[in-house]
């Protein structure tokens, strides 16, 4: 998937064009260079539009946590990613989400998600 471009057919510059707003945008030249991930895409919106999704997303989070309705928080994981050794299911004793451990859940103590783990140690 490629995002959005006008392409200057006598220079054959391209100029991203922002999905959110429509406008045409210069693209930062180290945005390319400082990426964390090769495999990601650029983005396809303009750095005002950028700023603004993460503001509501910081936002929706923050009202979410500040709420307590931590099932309706868009966290992006509940709990530790996959990857290194083995995963438990369990479920989050506060919210009934269900969460995967890096350790086998005892059954005898309370298991949480980190959003409900937070919440119980940042008060
Ligand atoms: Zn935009
Ligand atoms: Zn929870």
């Amino acid at each position: 998937m490629s995002s959005p471009e006008s392409v200057d057919l006598l220079s054959g510059v391209r100029t991203p064009i922002c999905v959110d707003c429509g406008e045409t945008f210069a693209r930062a030249p180290e945005e390319a260079a400082g990426r964390h991930d090769p495999a990601l895409p650029l983005s396809a919106r303009c750095p005002a539009c950028r700023q603004h999704r993460r503001d509501a997303l910081n936002a929706s989070r923050l009202a979410a946590y500040a709420t307590g309705v931590a099932g309706a928080a868009p966290w992006p994981a509940p709990g530790p990613e996959s990857g290194n050794g083995r995963l438990h299911n369990a479920r989050c004793a506060a919210c009934s989400r269900s969460i995967r451990l890096p350790f086998r859940p005892s059954g005898d103590r309370p298991v949480f998600c980190r959003a409900c783990l937070q919440m119980r140690h940042g008060q």
